[in-house]
């Protein structure tokens, strides 16, 4: 039986479901954090739109609330964070660029450019347009997917600081990106970071910002935070660490998916509810007999994951159309965490939330 005879799909906001992000436990994750992190600062990573939570909107609360660092991923996202008013005394990062990137506008928007090779450098410096970018120069400390290997590193450095010397650039940052996946790799990681920066420095370098540690290492580990960790995940409220819940490492969800029961049957062999919220919408297809919703305060098995729509298997209970479903948030309806619905489907939970539909409406809240 499909309970909902022709889906909305063209229009561009799904009227079937809503996404609450509550800005007051984003300011509190960040509060949190950088208490956990000081001295170092704290970056808040913005890439894939804030991972669902809506880059502009977290951009701008995270400089609201005083944080000095945002990082961005490409240019594209961090110009769109100075054109919605963020000011140049906050320090944006970026560092994908797509082939032939042409720099001029990033250089004048004040962007902070991170640079893994030489060639890269240069296409910076030739396109920068007249100003002198500041760069972050970064090592690969054994995740291979960019910044420079340890036998470029040195020829990086050089090339650099004599770029510096001309007044094309300043070198203001060294930093790497490690998996962050075992306690022993990462420690390779970060000894070959530390061994990174004394060769730059033997080559003259000065650095005013080391930074190394994403949201796990970060929180963990206070010997990798270095001047600055850059954090997404745990500014979301999404825990880096299996098994744990946000409340037990301090933090609290952010974002909360909710729709209604648009169908009920009665099986004979319990109650089956419909909700108007499939993979379309980004529901991953790994939640059907894993996860479950919250339905008037009480949680009941997700059984199926369709295009469009989710059967929730309600037992005994009786439902009815029209009824508040809370697919997941902050636990406080009695619904489960991001962070739960990652452990049962075997993602991270952020993953979760960045697939979610960007067509759901996001509404902040306080
Ligand atoms: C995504 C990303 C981060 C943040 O990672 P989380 O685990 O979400 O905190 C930090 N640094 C870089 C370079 C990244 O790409």
């Amino acid at each position: 039986m499909r309970p909902i005879a022709s889906p909305i799909i063209a229009s561009t906001a799904s009227p079937h479901a809503e996404i609450e992000i509550s800005l007051s436990a984003f300011r509190s994750n960040l509060d949190y954090l950088r208490r956990v992190t000081a001295p170092a600062d704290l970056m808040v990573v913005l890439k894939a739109n804030a991972y669902g939570h809506g880059r502009i909107e977290m951009g701008t609360a995270a400089a609201a609330a005083g944080i000095r660092w945002l990082g961005a991923l490409d240019l594209d996202t961090a110009l769109a964070l100075r054109s919605a008013g963020v000011t140049p005394e906050i320090r944006i990062l970026a560092w994908l660029y797509p082939p032939g990137q042409i720099f001029s506008a990033a250089v004048a928007a004040s962007i902070d450019l991170g640079v893994s090779t030489v060639r890269e450098l240069e296409q910076i410096i030739s396109t920068a347009g007249g100003q002198a970018p500041r760069v972050h120069l970064k090592i690969d400390t054994g995740l291979s997917r960019n910044g420079a290997t340890a036998a470029d590193w040195p020829k990086l450095v050089r090339s650099a600081l004599r770029h510096q010397h001309a007044g094309l650039i300043k070198v203001v940052g060294v930093w790497t990106h490690i998996a962050e996946a075992s306690e022993d790799d990462d420690t390779v990681a970060a000894n070959r970071f530390a061994h990174a920066i004394q060769v730059a420095e033997s080559l003259g370098a000065q650095f005013e910002v080391r930074h190394l540690a994403a949201s796990s290492a970060g929180l963990r580990r206070e010997d990798f935070r270095f001047d600055l960790v850059r954090m997404g995940g745990h500014c979301w409220g999404i825990p880096s660490f299996d098994g744990v819940s946000p409340r037990e490492i301090g933090l609290e969800p952010v974002m909360t998916l909710r729709s209604r029961v648009v169908g009920v049957r009665d099986t004979g062999n319990g109650i089956r509810a419909f909700v108007p919220v499939g993979y379309a919408l980004g529901v991953p297809s790994k939640a059907a007999g894993k996860v479950s919703v919250a339905i008037d305060g009480r949680l009941h098995r997700v059984v199926t994951v369709e295009r469009h729509w989710l059967e929730v298997d309600t037992g005994r209970f009786a439902v009815s159309v029209g009824q508040r479903v809370v697919l997941f948030g902050t636990g406080d309806e009695g619904e489960q965490t991001v962070r739960q619905w990652g452990d049962l489907t075997t993602t991270l939970g952020d993953e979760i939330t960045t697939r979610i539909s960007h067509t759901i409406k996001r509404r902040y809240i306080e």
